[in-house]
């Protein structure tokens, strides 16, 4: 079965055909850029060099016009959106973390004690602190809808190998899905895995970590690739007043990785997370793993899932109009260049499909849309103030708890009222929320506020709001109260940016294939869901559609 399909056949196959092949690609390749915001490959395409990003754009299809369609524009979520199909009211991972009700504590979307970490040591991972919670085991098992990868093995079973790695453990987890053989990320500069997966690193991952190549970046320069009057002529500035100096970095080009101290500590890996030597670090990793488990090697179609996180580092910190992420994504494209020359090399890029995202994109600094702007409406909400009105308006309408007790739990952008508060004012949970609605909607900053009784409802009718609320919002076990911020209004106090709202500068990413069956060198203009990506690959792999993905292929 290992007969390779001669090379002129599949290019006729990909120049004319928009059916998938009669026999399947051997590798389907996910690659998700966390934070790659959908403009980005227009802007800074005039930069990139031929073997990477214009490779795929030039020698593929490219839906310039993709959407997440769901609120909650989180990497979590929309990693699980991208191979399920489907949103959070269906596939559960409304955010990167939550509050559970049963506990009233705070969980992380791939948490799961009975899956410890394989490959490293609670010494290695560092001091609990702040900020770096002690690392519980971690799965899929908040996942519950079918991936793409769920459809390869109910069709090929074990002969079918699906593979994930990322820097963040959630995106490697949920590209993978519940039947990957393994999913792998970077702890503090090395791979891991989970005992989801398997009881033991494999030797290549070990020999891999035994090689410190991250470790190595300690004390290496990060400037800029090209001049940087390039940079300032699309930019601005490299110097930002409202840039973040995260772990040393600072706010300007040249830098030293270092985490700001002069031996290697967990501080170094902060910064190293924000350069893109983080995603080089990856890419050397996914090289190896394409080559040691033998991926694309056989008749049968393998999956392999990439999630490149430091670009989404380096925005919150820097914002994406930075010298920083602009250098971020022409050094992506390298990354990106030795990956395709990889597949190439090991499978042949005709017998593979790639398909390139991400899971959300980022909001201006406000500082930089007030500069541009001075009177638009743009800045940093704290949260507390938001706290505070809704607390004050409660206390107002049924008199003042204990003290010690609280009316709420803030979790995302939204409440979950207490019920020993609820008993002790003998106050329905309707009522209260009702109250906060009218508290936190004339705050000038809040676009949106509504009840759990406005979230409960269609999911299927268009992309307004409060649809794409809904598709973020699980009834059974979801917050009273949830609410929206105008427009480049930041919920990130200080400095630096973020992302989770449901606007056009979070929502909008690339939606990118390229390979066996899909079209060369098309750019299409029509806007589409990310949700469309798990029905259209599972096509192009020949694969019935995930179960509770509703999106039609758009190939
Ligand atoms: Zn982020």
């Amino acid at each position: 079965m290992s007969s390779r399909l001669p090379l002129v056949l599949c290019v006729v196959w990909a120049s004319v055909a928009t059916a998938a092949p009669v026999e399947p690609p051997r590798l389907a390749v996910v690659i998700s850029i966390d934070q790659f915001r959908g403009d980005y490959l227009a802007k800074y395409g005039p930069y990139f060099g031929e073997g990477g990003f214009k490779r795929l754009v030039e020698g593929g299809t490219h839906f310039a016009n993709s959407r997440h369609r769901h609120s909650i524009t989180q990497t979590a979520p929309g990693h699980a959106t991208i191979l399920t199909g489907t949103f959070a009211n269906v596939h559960g991972v409304t955010a990167n973390e939550w509050i559970d009700r049963a506990t009233w504590e705070q969980v992380n979307s791939v948490e799961d004690p009975a899956s410890p970490l394989v490959g490293i040591t609670p010494a290695e991972l560092g001091p609990v602190a702040v900020g770096n919670p002690a690392k519980t085991g971690r799965s899929p098992r908040t996942l519950h809808a079918e991936t793409v990868g769920d459809r390869l093995k109910a069709k090929y079973g074990d002969k079918a190998k699906i593979f994930a790695a990322s820097n963040k453990d959630r995106s490697a987890i949920l590209l993978g899905g519940r039947k990957a053989d393994a999913a792998y990320w970077d702890e503090n500069g090395k791979m891991v895995t989970s005992r989801y997966y398997r009881a033991a690193l494999p030797a290549w991952v070990e020999a891999f970590n035994a090689e410190q190549r991250a470790h190595a970046a300690f004390g290496r320069t990060w400037d800029r690739l090209r001049e940087p009057a390039i940079y300032e002529k699309l930019q601005g500035p490299d110097d930002e007043p409202a840039e973040s100096d995260t772990a040393g970095l600072g706010r300007t080009f040249p830098r030293k990785i270092t985490g700001g101290k002069d031996t290697l500590g967990p501080g170094f890996f902060t910064a190293f997370d924000n350069t893109p030597f983080a995603a080089e670090f990856l890419g050397a990793f996914v090289e190896r793993a394409i080559v040691e488990e033998k991926l694309g090697k056989d008749a049968v179609t393998d999956l392999l899932c990439v999630g490149f996180s430091s670009i989404d580092a380096a925005g919150h910190t820097f914002g994406p109009d930075s010298h920083e992420v602009m250098d971020a994504v022409l050094r992506m494209d390298r990354t990106i260049a030795a990956l395709l020359a990889c597949l190439d090399r090991e499978v042949g890029l005709a017998n593979c499909v790639i398909v390139l995202s991400a899971d959300h994109g980022v909001a201006p600094l406000p500082e930089r849309v007030l500069a541009t702007n001075p009177g638009a409406s743009a800045g940093r909400v704290k949260s507390a103030d938001v706290d505070a009105a809704a607390k004050k308006a409660l206390d107002a309408a049924f008199g003042a708890l204990p003290k010690g007790e609280s009316w709420f739990t803030r979790d995302n952008l939204g409440y979950h009222l207490r019920p020993a508060a609820l008993a002790a004012k003998t106050v329905d949970a309707a009522a209260a929320a009702k109250v906060v609605k009218a508290a936190l909607e004339p705050l000038p900053y809040m676009a949106e506020v509504y009840t759990r009784a406005e979230l409960v409802g269609p999911t299927d009718d268009g992309d307004a709001m409060p649809t794409l609320m809904r598709r973020s919002y699980r009834p059974a076990s979801d917050r009273d109260v949830v609410f929206v911020f105008k427009p480049n209004w930041v919920g990130k106090a200080g400095s630096g940016t973020t992302h989770s709202l449901p606007y056009d500068y979070d929502q909008h990413v690339p939606q990118l294939y390229f390979g066996a069956g899909v079209p060369k060198g098309v750019m299409r203009s029509e806007r589409v869901g990310v949700d469309a990506i798990a029905p259209t690959l599972a096509k192009l792999l020949g694969l019935d559609p995930p179960a509770q993905a509703k999106a039609k292929p758009v190939l």
